[in-house]
């Protein structure tokens, strides 16, 4: 990715109010003007984030990545030890984790899974208490299909789930009860604001929903307008109820007291969004 073309997306969402950028990739670590990118996210005001696989944290990136103001760091670890489906192992990356606790003036968190692919449940134990050793935070994911969706844990996976759960470092990566519901085999009532609150960009610069629903609405960033957001903020998901997608909840919890969702269609045959009376905002679920 040229770097004048990633500035330029970053200058588009700063001029949206963005108020965080998340670079993941890929290995956002690769790309060679890595600190250039934070910095410019930084110049905005804006929170700047990485989600990497922790292979490039030596003493001397740490450090740069400090002077530029990263503000937090995601690294997802699969397994212990490294297996044919995932090398991005506690055995493998111990040692960045442990220059990350010397040097990191970042708030670091490190997320495990458990679910289908994922061979031992007790591994995601076993990562989570290593994090919280070393002083991070720790997160758990539940894996999702292609599309996002919950496949359903296995007994063992649930308990372990709720343990590292109860572990409890406080963080914002905490805002994760929704899980709960959906790791229990259940559905989860909320408002995806995705395409709003929540833009992923991909490296074409096309907007999607998310991850997992890549081409919806498929605009390019540079073209993306107010209306877009506006109709994507008020459009009800038919993927909502049995998503994992951690991150479009967190910045769900914003708006889930306001502005019930409404199919596109209803939204075409309205033209556009009516602002609810404070009435129906008292009365929201
Ligand atoms: S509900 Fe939202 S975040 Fe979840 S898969 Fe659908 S579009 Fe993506």
């Amino acid at each position: 990715m040229a770097i004048d073309v990633m500035l330029e997306r970053i200058d588009k969402l700063a001029e949206f109010g963005s108020s965080v950028i998340t670079i993941s990739g890929g290995e956002p670590m690769m790309h060679p003007q890595i600190f250039e990118i934070i910095e410019r996210i930084r110049h905005h005001g804006m929170i700047a984030g990485l989600i990497s696989n922790g292979y490039y944290f030596q003493p001397e990136k740490v450090k740069r990545l400090n002077e530029v103001g990263l503000d937090y760091l995601q690294i997802s670890i699969d397994n212990v030890n490294p297996d044919d489906v995932s090398k991005k192992s506690l055995k493998v990356l111990d040692a960045k984790l442990i220059n990350l606790r010397d040097y990191a003036k970042f708030k670091v968190n490190i997320n495990s899974v458990v679910g289908g692919g994922v061979a031992n449940p007790e591994e995601a134990l076993i990562i989570a208490n290593r994090a919280i050793a070393l002083g991070f935070s720790s997160t758990v994911g539940v894996i999702h299909d292609s599309d996002g969706l919950n496949k359903g844990l296995t007994d063992r996976e649930k308990e372990v789930y709720k343990e590292i759960k109860a572990k409890g470092t406080k963080s914002y990566a905490r805002w994760n009860w929704f899980q709960d519901k959906i790791v229990d085999g259940g559905e989860y009532e909320w408002r995806c604001r995705a395409g709003a609150r929540y833009l992923y960009v991909d490296e074409a610069g096309i907007v999607s929903w998310c991850s997992q629903q890549r081409g919806t609405p498929g605009i390019p960033l540079l073209e993306y307008t107010p209306a877009d957001m506006e109709r994507e903020y008020i459009t009800e998901k038919w993927c909502a109820p049995t998503c994992t997608i951690q991150c479009v909840h967190q910045v769900g919890h914003l708006d889930a007291w306001r502005d019930p969702q409404i199919s596109p269609t209803d939204y075409e045959n309205r033209k556009g969004l009516k602002k609810e009376t404070v009435a129906q905002i008292l009365s929201a679920k």
